[in-house]
């Protein structure tokens, strides 16, 4: 009997899983699990713990999931990709696999970690990859000279042409298999990695997310452009951990739109649109990864701005990461992220903003605190982030465009709502001077256990455009 491995990585998920599925095809063959988690690697990459935490309840709900199906997991754990590799040659021989599925991955070591597999691997192992982790594949929207294109809009005018063309159905999950016996659910030992639980909102399993998927574009796509931008309102998915990991899909994202809202490609202006607009952002970034893999390794895309003088300001950026920054906009948005590992897009953009334009501090120490930091982090989306707010990347904010955090806050926090959720200790403050609260204590003789802005921004401003100048000029 042939025997089929799937190797799970970051698609956590039995519905629409084209590995799986395709290993599941051949209803006589046996098919095994694996999945390798690879802590030390997690370490050098500065892995959110809590995002470790999440992987891992989800693995024991595909365990499950699997089980059902009459599919073994088998768990592994190996310090790094490299070690990875060899033991998976091992496994391969011992189960005698004849054919070995997996999806892509985006990121450079795992595409090197792939090849040497590949490499390593008898002849008669053959092996299935599958392009799952995007609506498109990587490589498939190119300009009219095969590049790939280094701005958004043209991007996204190509990219709805080819989705327009192409086949985005989302696919079961694979049946019940053999006689329906369940293989025994072996207890998953814990990572050797740090543990941590969100506070946030993010129950564990595929039903949980697709339920969350079904309700938002029931419920609140059609508000999505009036609302985005509002972190005290909850008028975005919080989707992005589940996306991040794979235990949802795009395809799922983008079928489960398209039921809600037929005409969403027609209707451009409406909040589905604007949601697959997202979507898109999504894949641009993953497709720049791979089309230029030295992202993955924190160059900038723009050359010049390598040259920008940094502040070495470590108190600066330890007040930026505990969220006491005398900014109340900047420190709610980081409290919120330390609490729960998500925050919201308008505010991953100004603190991105305030770390770089404001502190003058090298956008890569704000890329890797998220990434400690993020339940929903990916290097991709993060890299493309970061690169936006401090203008260094590809299609990103003109360098001279700086964010003003007050007036930021007073904008899209008005009533400081969004703010006193996360800094109990400005409650007493009235609405009006929330922004501002060191010049309210002032006024009023009271002293609050808050600190004072710990840099003033019009001066700010000034430093930090003379420092892209410079840096400009020398290139
Ligand atoms: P929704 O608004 O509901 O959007 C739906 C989905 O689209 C998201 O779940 C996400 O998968 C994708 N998406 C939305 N906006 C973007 C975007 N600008 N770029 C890429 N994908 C997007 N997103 C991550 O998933 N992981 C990260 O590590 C990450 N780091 C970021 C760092 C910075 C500095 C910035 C500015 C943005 C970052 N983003 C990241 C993008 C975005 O902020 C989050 O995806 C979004 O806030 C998640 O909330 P949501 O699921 O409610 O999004």
């Amino acid at each position: 009997m042939a025997t089929h491995l799937v190797w799970f990585r970051h698609d956590l998920r039995v519905t629409d899983n084209r590995a799986l599925f395709a290993a599941c095809e051949d209803a006589d063959a046996q098919v095994i699990a694996v999945y390798i988690a690879t802590p030390e690697q997690w370490r050098a990459h500065e892995m959110a713990p809590r995002q470790a935490s999440f992987i891992y309840q989800h693995l024991a709900a595909l365990q499950l999931a699997l089980a059902e199906r009459g599919i073994p997991l088998y768990y592994q754990q190996c310090a790094l990709f490299a070690d990875s590799v060899d033991w998976l040659q091992r496994f391969i021989r011992q189960q005698g696999v004849d054919a070995l599925f997996y999806n892509n991955q985006v990121e450079i070591n795992e595409v090197q970690r792939d090849a040497a597999l590949d490499r390593a691997l008898p002849a008669q192992v053959r092996v299935h990859r599958f392009d799952d982790s995007l609506l498109l594949p990587p490589g498939s929207v190119t300009t009219g000279d095969g590049n790939m294109y280094k701005v958004y809009t043209p991007f996204r005018r190509a990219f709805l042409q080819r989705l327009s063309e192409s086949d985005t159905r989302s696919l079961p999950a694979p049946a019940v298999r053999g006689n329906g016996q369940q293989p025994p659910l072996v207890a998953l030992q814990p990572f050797d990695y740090p543990q941590q639980e969100s506070q946030g909102d993010f129950p564990i399993g595929e039903e949980a997310a697709r339920a969350r998927l079904r309700r938002f574009c029931r419920e609140n796509v059609g508000d999505y452009l009036a609302q985005r931008d509002l972190p005290a309102v909850d008028g975005t998915s919080s989707l992005s951990p589940y996306l991040a990991i794979g235990v949802l899909s795009p395809r799922q994202c983008f079928n489960r739109l398209r039921t809600e809202c037929p005409d969403v490609l027609e209707r451009t202006d409406g909040g589905a649109f604007g949601w697959l607009n997202e979507l898109i952002w999504r894949e641009f970034y993953r497709h720049l990864l791979v089309a230029w893999p030295a992202l993955c390794k924190h160059r900038p895309f723009v050359a010049w701005t390598d040259g920008v003088r940094w502040r070495h300001a470590p108190q600066d950026l330890l007040a930026w990461q505990q969220g006491k920054t005398g900014y109340p906009i900047v420190d709610a948005a980081m409290r919120q992220l330390n609490a729960t590992g998500w925050m919201h897009n308008r505010l991953r953009m100004i603190v991105a903003s305030f770390l770089v334009k404001d502190l003058l501090i090298d956008w890569r120490l704000g890329e890797s605190y998220f990434m400690s930091q993020l339940l929903d982090g990916d290097l991709a989306a993060n890299n493309g982030g970061w690169q936006w707010g401090a203008s260094t990347g590809t299609d990103a904010a003109p360098y001279f465009r700086i964010f003003n955090p007050t007036t930021q806050g007073e904008r899209f926090d008005p009533q400081g709502h969004f703010i006193k959720t996360w800094l109990p200790e400005l409650v007493e403050v009235p609405e009006k001077a929330i922004h501002q609260p060191h010049r309210w204590a002032e006024k009023q003789r009271r002293m609050l256990d808050y600190p004072l802005p710990i840099i003033d921004h019009a001066v700010a401003r000034k430093d930090t455009l003379a420092a892209f100048e410079a840096a400009k000029q020398r290139a």
